[in-house]
């Protein structure tokens, strides 16, 4: 069992004692979220729950990976043990790991564990276990600084700056940035890390390799909606054999086929591959080796998209937690801002159905709280024009309407017409026909009082 052992310390900043629990032993076959905690240099850190200042606990710990044979000591010197005590605190921890070995799995590394002098030495050790060599480590740590360069750099130099440094502008150093971004939030340091993101994408705007990234983006948008159109012609009463002569089409075009599949994931069922495999069989034999070849890219294309689906839901499990767990949700929510999207909302509404159904009342308040907060940060993040139209079609009725627009649609002017226009094709397909009626009275209204 990895060992946890609880304390009390008193907060680096407010001075309110905090109960820490401390991983002493982390075995990652056990408690991999531990391991990435070490890695990334917040192991044993603490939030206070009366201030939100990280606390870090400075701690023995002992680094136990039995699949790469690793045993990695590390004893803190600010904690300015003497040599004995440091052995005898490395000794309790190794009576844990070894006496919760399996029969028989007592093997001679667990004689003596590699002692690392400092926690960067200690990351360094078993990220090299990992297979991440010291060039590789050297060039993430030149990131880094290429990154606390651009932090530091005045804002009207980022450009020439980015110039300057084109060539290592790449996809992991995009990456670094990102790691930074989150290691900042989790530091509770919001700001800094909006003024990163904010760096992170005026050098996608400026370097070469964000224009190719932008360029293929926008590549793929047109793919997307040259086949959402061709999906669309096929009309309501479409069916599975209509989608595979689509498929058909885009035979040996990865990209369509993959715009394809990500639309209509649902038609790509079961049935569908019962269906094509029939329709290969009684194909002329010369077409049937294509058709084959077009099975097994439609096979993998859906299971690939399951996957990034499983994985967008973690994340969005992963935030939910995050935000509920939070003293200060409302700055978790604009922190996250971006990653609020149809995916973590059906998660948030699927969640609060599971509690209420349960009958958990504490749970529901707090996640119909959370939900509450969420719409209102949403709203508050949308324009203004856009804002008002929301008020507008959630007025209890159509003199509030009215007079809503008689007092403020002149300080919009023209503009709110456009948005009108914006939202209207939005809407247009959900169809609701009270919501449409109200909508064109807003439009009427509106369009009146700007003439
Ligand atoms: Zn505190």
């Amino acid at each position: 069992m990895p060992k946890t052992i609880q304390t009390t310390i008193q907060c680096v900043q407010c001075r309110q004692p905090i109960r820490a629990t401390i991983q002493s032993v982390i075995d990652p076959a056990e408690n991999p979220q531990a391991k990435i905690a070490l890695l990334g240099g917040n192991i044993n850190m603490v939030q206070c729950p009366n201030c939100g200042a990280p606390n870090t606990v400075l701690a023995p710990i002992l680094y136990h990976d039995a699949s790469k044979e690793l045993l990695l000591s590390y004893v803190p010197m600010e904690l300015g043990l003497p040599k004995d005590a440091q052995e005898k605190a490395i000794g309790e921890l190794m009576r844990d790991v070894t006496s919760s070995l399996p029969q028989g799995g007592f093997k001679a590394y667990l004689l003596q564990p590699r002692q690392a002098l400092t926690m960067q030495g200690l990351i360094e050790q078993v990220l090299q276990a990992d297979g991440v060599t010291p060039e590789m480590m050297k060039d993430q740590r030149d990131r880094v600084k290429l990154v606390e360069t651009f932090m530091q750099s005045p804002p009207d130099l980022l450009p020439q700056l980015v110039q300057q440094h084109d060539a290592k502008i790449d996809a992991q150093f995009i990456q670094t940035m990102t790691l930074v971004i989150q290691q900042l939030l989790g530091e509770g340091r919001e700001q800094v890390a909006e003024q990163v993101a904010y760096i992170q994408n005026q050098i996608v705007e400026l370097s070469t390799f964000g224009k190719q990234l932008m360029e293929q983006s926008q590549a793929q948008e047109a793919v997307i909606a040259e086949v959402a159109d061709a999906v669309n012609a096929l009309g309501q009463g479409a069916n599975r054999a209509d989608f595979l002569q689509l498929a058909i089409s885009y035979n040996g075009d990865e990209q369509r086929l993959q715009a394809l599949v990500g639309l209509i994931r649902p038609v790509f069922d079961y049935t569908f591959f019962e269906e094509m495999t029939a329709y290969i069989g009684q194909a002329p034999a010369d077409d049937r080796a294509d058709l084959e070849k077009l099975r097994d890219a439609l096979a993998q294309l859906t299971a690939m998209i399951d996957q990034q689906a499983q994985a967008a839901l973690q994340e969005a499990v992963g935030l939910l937690r995050v935000i509920v767990a939070s003293p200060n949700p409302d700055e978790v929510i604009q922190a996250n801002l971006p990653m609020i999207d149809n995916t973590f909302l059906q998660v948030l509404s699927a969640n609060i159905q599971e509690v209420t159904r349960r009958g958990d009342i504490n749970a529901s308040a707090k996640l119909k709280d959370v939900y509450n907060r969420i719409v209102a940060a949403l709203q508050a993040s949308m324009p203004p024009e856009l804002q008002f139209i929301n008020q507008l079609l959630n007025a209890p009725n159509e003199d509030e309407v009215r007079s809503l627009i008689s007092q403020h649609a002149s300080e919009f002017g023209a503009s709110l017409l456009g948005a009108i226009d914006a939202v209207e094709q939005q809407i247009a397909g959900q169809g609701d026909p009270a919501v449409m009626q109200r909508f064109d009275f807003v439009r009427r209204e509106a369009t009146q009082a700007l003439a």
